[in-house]
């Protein structure tokens, strides 16, 4: 059978294999952490850095096609692997989401329209910032997630500062935006140039962590969730695309639609794709880089995605517990997803929990239920 490679181990990695194994294809993770999520289920294990030529070539070796899960892999890996087999998608796309200036410039390139901003890389650009941008975000070009490089600034005072605390890397000021909603949208495009679309989630952040996604998004008017498609399609179009990516938009409280940023790779939005729809993102990416009939994907069922920290594993204060999961999947559409880290820590993702239903209302309903039981938010 063929066999599938895929750039880091984490749980992108594991339900990424998972969904290639129903397929029916082997599966090789290379990451340099032993203990995996993605390799403790893969076929093979290949602990190795991201630039090791061995690694890579071993990689290329055994696998048929590769992908990756992981946003800061070294975009000369993807390229070096391109030289031997067929990767998707490719260092030079990759490279473009891991950089925010150059990710920003691409939105405007392809025609949609982001945050005011600026880039900042030295500090005759600090200084000359306008202070139109202010209360504004500073965000590191590279290597910032989950609202991790990033300081909000009121006065060029604060700018200085949050510019020396972030290291004087390089930066992107953005305008701070009064936010309605914040929404994504996970294309798949072909090598052929096939291109689908997942319905537009609804995505709500707690600590600059995602916590909750909603599909359908019933609160947003449908001609908003109509231009944030053709937009998401706009931004993987223009940039030749292949495989599954997501385009994360704000909604501003005067009704304008802005893009956010964009994640190479299924994403966490995307986790009740698993259970709310009939293709997951993890078959589409293995669909994508495989060659496979890329079907327009179906909501079946309206669904609540809750994320599951750790911090969840010490809420009765002491040590690490776990979660009452019987509870929890007493409720009717009730699937929980784990993905097998040994050590619960706060803000690490341990797993997520979809909940499903006929109706969005319904969906809600038994979300919040979930939430009660589990002590979080809803
Ligand atoms: P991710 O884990 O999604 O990759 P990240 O660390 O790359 O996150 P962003 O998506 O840029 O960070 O920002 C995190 C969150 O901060 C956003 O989802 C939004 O809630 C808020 N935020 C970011 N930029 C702005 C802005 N310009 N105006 C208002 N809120 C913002
Ligand atoms: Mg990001
Ligand atoms: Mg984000």
């Amino acid at each position: 059978s063929a066999t599938l490679g895929v750039l880091g181990g984490g749980q992108l990695g594991r339900m990424f294999v998972q969904a290639a194994h129903s397929l029916g294809y082997r599966c090789v993770v290379l990451d340099p952490d032993k203990a995996s999520p993605a390799g403790a289920v893969a076929d093979q294990h290949l602990c190795a850095d991201y630039l090791d030529s061995f690694g890579l070539a071993q990689l290329a070796r055994d696998c048929d096609a590769i992908t990756t899960e992981f946003e800061n892999v070294p975009a000369i890996a993807l390229e070096t692997l391109a030289g031997m087999r067929f990767v998707a998608p490719s260092g030079e796309c990759v490279a473009v989401c891991q950089d925010r200036a150059v990710e920003k410039a691409h939105f405007e390139k392809a025609g949609v329209a982001c945050a005011p901003h600026a880039v900042i890389t030295n500090e005759i650009e600090l200084a000359a910032i306008d202070p139109a941008l202010l209360p504004g975000i500073l965000k590191t070009s590279r290597m910032g997630y989950d609202g991790k490089g990033q300081v909000r600034v009121r006065t060029p005072g604060e700018l200085t500062a949050a510019w020396q605390r972030l290291g004087q890397v390089p930066c992107v000021l953005e305008q701070l935006l009064p936010l309605a909603a914040e929404l994504s949208v996970i294309v798949v495009r072909g090598a052929d140039g096939a291109i689908v679309n997942f319905p537009v989630q609804q995505n709500l952040h707690r600590d600059g962590i995602l916590a909750v996604t909603e599909v359908p998004a019933i609160g947003v008017d449908a001609a908003l969730q109509q231009q944030a498609v053709a937009s998401a399609r706009q931004v993987a179009e223009a940039m030749g695309y292949v495989g599954v990516l997501c385009i994360e938009f704000f909604l501003l409280q005067d009704g304008r639609l802005v893009v956010n940023e964009m994640a190479p790779r299924p994403h966490n939005s995307g986790h009740y794709t698993l259970d709310g729809c009939d293709v997951s993102q993890f078959e589409m990416q293995v669909r994508a880089m495989t060659g496979l009939p890329l079907v327009p994907p179906r909501l079946v069922q309206a669904s609540v995605m809750l994320n599951l920290l750790g911090d969840l594993w010490f809420r009765g204060g002491e040590g690490p517990q776990t979660p009452d999961w019987a509870a929890v999947l007493a409720l009717p559409g009730a699937h929980l997803h784990l993905y097998g880290k040994a050590e619960a820590r706060p803000g690490r993702k341990m797993g997520h929990l979809n909940l499903t239903a006929d109706t969005p209302e319904a969906a809600r309903a038994v979300a919040a239920q979930a939430a009660a039981i589990l002590g979080l938010p809803f």
